[in-house]
């Protein structure tokens, strides 16, 4: 997701960007505005309006962006590593390194969202009222506008529901007392995925009695129960894998290539024989890796000439693991190295056991469930 995003900048040091999917968006809410303000001001010139409507599309942009800005800034000043905001379809997300550790941390952050959307709109209506004599008629209606769809996004992010900010405020609330994380994330999933059904219900229901803005509602609503499936089935997962080694799920019958193949022997013999995209290469004194992009750099011409060792990379600890390191840990190596790499091998000293990759990974899972293995439901 996001990999389109177009930077427009930082605030407070935080990197925010934005996703082409958000000028969809940007375009409907426009679109809805100048519609509500010829409704309301049936004089008002076209080219007045246009004007308008373009202002509180920026100004509703800029709330949103000062939500994410809020989450984003508690974060840091917690210790949370902020990697960026992106803006994209449903509205805001912010992408922190690592959760917070401490259930204070995690209402802060999540709370503070909410509560700057909700200060916002009581900036705006102080506007309104206390503002000069400038603002009034159209452009009073418009702030008082923006001001009443400010209260709405905070008080709908205050749904207890995950991933929504209130999801993650229960969380932090269950969490802390004394239920274990993974214990509070699924029950916060769970009521997410209990909101997100009702506005698809509700979304649909006003669809079939005319209502075409009911398609949005139920849209978000899917968008939000497929997050709040992803975290729960996350943390079975992590709780399942918890409990098994590296060396137990590993495959352990490595094919692996001799040092001195040329690149040839290793795309004729290996790489289009095998499903792998990556072979260790044994033989010589320290073990290497190599991998299907090193050879894609390799012109053809140079493919019978050049032995694989020439191309192979070295073991180092971003793609090696012990063999009781547990799964868990190795499933967050994996992740951190996101499109870089999509496996680990098992080493024991100089000695290459077998490897892991991401479908290892689901085959053990979804083995584990057919077998009737993966009880783990009934413990969390
Ligand atoms: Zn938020």
């Amino acid at each position: 997701m996001f990999t389109h995003s177009v930077s427009i900048g930082r605030y407070f040091g935080i990197e925010v960007r934005i996703d082409p999917s958000w000028l969809v968006i940007a375009f409907l809410f426009g679109w809805s505005f100048y519609a509500q303000f010829q409704h309301v001001f049936p004089d008002l010139a076209s080219t007045t309006n246009l004007l308008l409507s373009a202002t509180s599309v920026l100004v509703f942009f800029g709330s949103v962006v000062l939500h994410e800005l809020s989450h984003s800034v508690m974060a840091r000043r917690l210790g949370i590593p902020v990697e960026g905001i992106t803006l994209f379809l449903f509205g805001g997300v912010t992408k922190t390194r690592m959760e917070a550790s401490k259930p204070r941390d995690e209402f802060l952050v999540a709370v503070v969202g909410p509560a700057t959307s909700i200060a916002i709109a009581g900036v705006l209506w102080a506007l309104v009222n206390w503002g000069s004599v400038l603002i009034q008629g159209p452009l009073a209606y418009a702030l008082g506008y923006l001001g009443w769809l400010n209260l709405g996004l905070g008080l709908f992010n205050l749904l207890p529901g995950f991933p929504l900010d209130g999801g993650r405020v229960l969380r932090s609330i269950l969490w802390a007392t004394g239920g274990s994380l993974p214990r509070a994330t699924r029950r916060a999933a769970g009521v997410g995925k209990l909101i997100a059904a009702i506005m698809i219900a509700v979304g649909l229901l006003s669809v079939f009695t005319g209502n075409l803005g009911g398609l949005w509602m139920a849209a978000i609503g899917w968008f939000l129960y497929q997050a709040a499936v992803a975290v729960d089935q996350d943390v079975v997962l992590k709780a399942l894998l918890q409990e098994v080694r590296a060396r137990d799920l590993m495959s352990p019958n490595l094919i692996t290539i001799p040092w001195d193949a040329t690149i040839r022997d290793a795309v004729d013999g290996y790489f289009l024989r095998y499903d792998h995209s990556a072979f260790p290469v044994v033989g010589r004194d320290q073990p290497g890796l190599i991998t299907l992009r090193a050879v894609r750099q390799i012109p053809n011409d140079q493919w019978e000439l050049r032995e694989v060792w020439t191309a192979t990379t070295s073991l180092d600890d971003a793609c090696t693991v012990g063999p009781d390191t547990p799964m868990d840990k190795v499933m967050e190596k994996l992740r951190e190295q996101e499109g870089e790499q999509d496996r680990v091998l098992v080493v024991d000293g100089d000695r290459i056991l077998g490897i892991i990759t991401p479908r290892d990974i689901l085959r053990w899972v979804r083995r584990s469930e057919e077998l009737g293995l993966a009880a783990v439901d009934a413990e969390l």
